[in-house]
């Protein structure tokens, strides 16, 4: 008997932040396929009787290819099992999704998706920053920074205004940034970056563009990070459930301009 595969989206990685949907997918799973960026910790627990196989990838360093998931996934939903493709975030943004759907639908294999909680628009919320506000934004770009983003798609970006949040985008921060000024994006506009969102790691920085690289050279930000450009992340002072954030001032010298440090206060005030 053939078996099935349901996507899931596993979210932002706190494992309360799975939909019912996804628990119960998980809890009747028989093979799990789960990625870096999912949430992994104490998943035994929801999927009792499952077997777990980490198929992640890092950052250039992509350990299992897309078409050994395929294989992976196809080949033991053939053997009559359910296969979970536990994914991060949601599994239609910017996770190859589709491509995986689409291999299950070539090979006859039936496969449903449960929609995640994105990290474009839930890791900006752990920082307080809403991706729209009355007023102030209303619209936003997600964007994967993956490859360096091209003239066109910068100058897109900078002339419909609105929110751009940017996955994937830590490493080519540098050309972004520089570029959507030189477009531009004014200099103050404020930039947040999300560092390891929903972790006991999570850090958040926030400066204008200008200083932004600086500062994030300076804090050491690694991926998985999201980044958040637009008046929206000056509402992160006003936010009075930053979660769990980590604002490690020490890590940010290069942060002295009186505004700057009454946001800093204002958060550490929100997180007392
Ligand atoms: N399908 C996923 C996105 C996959 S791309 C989703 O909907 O969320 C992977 C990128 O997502 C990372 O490089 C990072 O930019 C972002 N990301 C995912 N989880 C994150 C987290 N917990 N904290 C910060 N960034 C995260």
């Amino acid at each position: 008997m053939t078996g099935r595969v349901t996507l899931v989206g596993g979210g932002p990685g706190a494992i309360d932040l799975l939909t019912l949907r996804a628990v119960r997918a998980l809890a009747s799973a028989d093979v799990i396929l789960h990625d870096r960026l999912a949430p992994t910790e104490q998943l035994s627990q929801w999927a009792p009787q499952a077997q777990f196989f980490d198929v992640g990838k890092r950052p250039g360093h992509h350990r299992v290819t897309q078409e050994s998931i395929h294989q992976m996934m196809l080949s033991a939903a053939r053997e009559g099992n359910h296969v979970v493709r536990l994914k991060g975030g949601d599994p239609f943004v910017l996770g190859r999704g589709c491509e995986e759907v689409a291999a299950c639908r070539e090979a006859g294999i039936p496969v449903t998706v449960v929609p995640g909680i994105t990290s474009a628009i839930s890791v900006p919320a752990a920082a307080g920053v809403p991706v729209t506000a009355r007023g102030v934004s209303k619209a936003f770009t997600v964007i994967s920074g993956h490859d360096p983003l091209s003239e066109d798609e910068l100058r897109g970006l900078v002339s419909l205004g609105g929110t751009v949040v940017i996955l994937m985008g830590v490493g080519t921060m540098g050309h972004t940034i520089e570029s959507l000024q030189r477009l531009g994006l004014p200099t103050q506009t404020p930039v947040c970056l999300v560092e390891k969102g929903y972790s006991p790691q999570q850090r958040i920085l926030i400066a204008p563009a200008q200083r932004i690289l600086e500062v994030a050279a300076q804090a050491k930000v690694r991926s998985p990070a999201v980044m958040v450009i637009g008046d929206v992340v000056h509402l992160a002072a006003d936010a009075d459930d930053v979660g769990r954030s980590v604002l490690d001032t020490s890590t940010m010298p290069a942060l002295q301009r009186a505004e700057e440090i009454q946001l800093i206060r204002s958060m550490v005030g929100a997180l007392a």
